[in-house]
């Protein structure tokens, strides 16, 4: 089972998904965890090039993220579900439609079909969406960190409105979550889902 938490920058996706891993572990689940950009050796290298290197142009921006996921894909997601464990990634492919498609103004349709290429069309069985207010996000995570987060509202802005245009587009496949809600209740919410999905 495959299980993808999206959401802007300071949504608490990070301590959603240490919630959930806990509660599959405590069931009994074998869970792999892993987050994108950055979830193998690869990754490691295109996560620090592409959020602190300089003058990288929005289309390499989205190659260098599709490059991160396809091997993500190959080296980690494929074998962890083929043994039937349950893997939590911390975003996905959503973020690169939402930050590269309608933040960078590439076209949202564009990166998805890059996207998909990049990952051989694998979908996420659940996709948490935590939804969170750009201002919100930006006071959390206390101050900007990387090239992304140094972008202007407005981009945070069109993020999550595709973030939330997707999730409208495929409701069976998501579950939107209030970011600003207290997190052990968000976690409680998603817990319930998972219930439902015969996961937990
Ligand atoms: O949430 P995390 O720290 O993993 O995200 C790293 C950064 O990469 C964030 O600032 C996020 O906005 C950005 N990002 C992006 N495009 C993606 C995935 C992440 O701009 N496809």
């Amino acid at each position: 089972y495959f299980i993808a938490f999206e959401g802007g920058d300071g949504a608490g996706k990070s301590t959603q998904v240490r919630h959930l891993v806990a509660a599959l572990e405590e069931a009994g689940r074998e869970v792999v965890v892993t987050r994108q950009p950055g979830g193998t050796t690869l990754g490691s290298a295109l996560r620090d090039l592409v959020l602190h290197g300089e003058h990288i142009t929005p289309r390499a921006e989205a190659l260098i993220f599709a490059a991160d996921k396809a091997q993500h894909v190959q080296e980690v997601i494929l074998p962890s579900l083929a043994r039937a464990a349950v893997v939590v990634t911390d975003r996905y492919t959503d973020s690169s439609v939402a930050y590269q498609g309608a933040g960078r103004s590439l076209g949202a349709d564009e990166v998805a079909h890059l996207q998909s290429w990049a990952v051989g069309g694998l979908t996420p069985h659940l996709t948490v969406l935590v939804d969170v207010d750009p201002g919100e996000g930006r006071r959390r995570r206390g101050g900007t960190h990387d090239r992304m987060e140094s972008e202007a509202d407005a981009f945070h802005a069109a993020v999550r409105e595709h973030f939330l245009a997707m999730a409208k587009g495929a409701p069976e496949r998501y579950l939107v979550v209030d970011g600003s809600a207290p997190a052990l209740e968000i976690a409680a919410q998603v817990r319930q889902r998972l219930v439902r999905e015969g996961v937990l």
